[in-house]
């Protein structure tokens, strides 16, 4: 059998990207694990891909800078050819919640550097490395991980909402753009997901919980976004794109 090209998976030091590395390294795709710390400084992370012998490559990179997307996408394929997988997942919150008639342009900046031209431009980058490296017939996936602020409105974090708001539209722009090439892009749209991320508003969501808010009454997991990835990019699933998962234990569901 063909070997698989690699899995880049952005924003991988930690938390769901973590979870995502991990489970894409036991599907049998050699992953590069990346994020903005040095290799050293993630040692702890990148333990379990040594302990387990799985195929890693850890790429120093903060996905807002050009440079190091480029040299992100040139060292995956100098050392694994081709890449079969990415996944768009590193994200940031705003540093604070602030309303909406309040937010600081440089917030908005940052916000949307990270979460929506990172993801918009390293798709490019990708994309074209694909379709240079791709086998006729051979299929390849792009999984954008966005959020339930996709769709809901949080008015303290405005920019946080509009960013991954156009990380859903920027989706089906290159599932459309890419079908044609065996390229097929997905969404996974988590919803309140037990990390760093949300540790801060850790008594919010817990309370929500006892609420009754979320149909299916926990935390979710970062093996549970994993999970759903895993399944988008599996063989199986190749007469499918542009469309998303909703990993929110129901939270989309709205009723009277
Ligand atoms: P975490 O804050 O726990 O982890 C973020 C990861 O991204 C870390 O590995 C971090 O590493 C990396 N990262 C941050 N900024 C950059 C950057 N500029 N360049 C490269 N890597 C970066 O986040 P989560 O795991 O919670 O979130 C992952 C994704 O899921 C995000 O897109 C988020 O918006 C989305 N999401 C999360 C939800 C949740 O409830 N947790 C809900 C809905 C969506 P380092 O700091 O070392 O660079």
């Amino acid at each position: 059998m063909e070997r698989k090209g690699c899995a880049i998976i952005t924003g991988s030091s930690r938390g769901i990207g973590l979870a995502i590395a991990k489970q894409l390294a036991l599907d049998g795709y050699p992953v590069v694990i990346t994020a903005r710390g040095t290799e050293i400084s993630n040692e702890r992370s990148l333990q379990y891909f040594k302990d387990n012998n799985f195929e890693y490559l850890y790429v120093q990179c903060d996905v807002s800078k050009a440079q190091d997307r480029v040299r992100l996408v040139e060292l995956s394929e100098k050392v694994f050819n081709k890449i079969s997988i990415l996944v768009n997942n590193a994200g940031i919150a705003p540093k604070e919640r602030v309303d909406l008639l309040d937010m600081s342009e440089s917030s908005f900046n940052e916000v949307m550097d990270v979460n929506l031209k990172a993801p918009m431009f390293l798709s490019q980058l990708v994309a074209k490395s694909m379709i240079k490296n791709k086998t006729e017939g051979e299929k390849a996936t792009i999984v954008n991980i966005t959020s339930c602020s996709s769709d809901r409105l949080s008015l303290n974090r405005g920019e946080y909402c509009m960013s991954k708001a156009g990380e859903t539209m920027m989706s089906k722009l290159f599932a459309l753009r890419l079908a044609e090439e065996n390229i097929l892009v997905h969404e996974v749209r988590p919803g309140v997901i037990k990390t760093d991320m949300t540790c801060s508003v850790k008594k919010k969501y817990d309370d929500m919980i006892d609420e009754g808010v979320f149909p299916i009454e926990r935390w979710g997991e970062v093996e549970d976004v994993a999970n759903a990835v895993s399944l988008l990019v599996d063989e199986r699933m190749s007469f499918s794109t542009g469309n998303y998962i909703d990993v929110d234990g129901g939270l989309h569901l709205s009723r009277l």
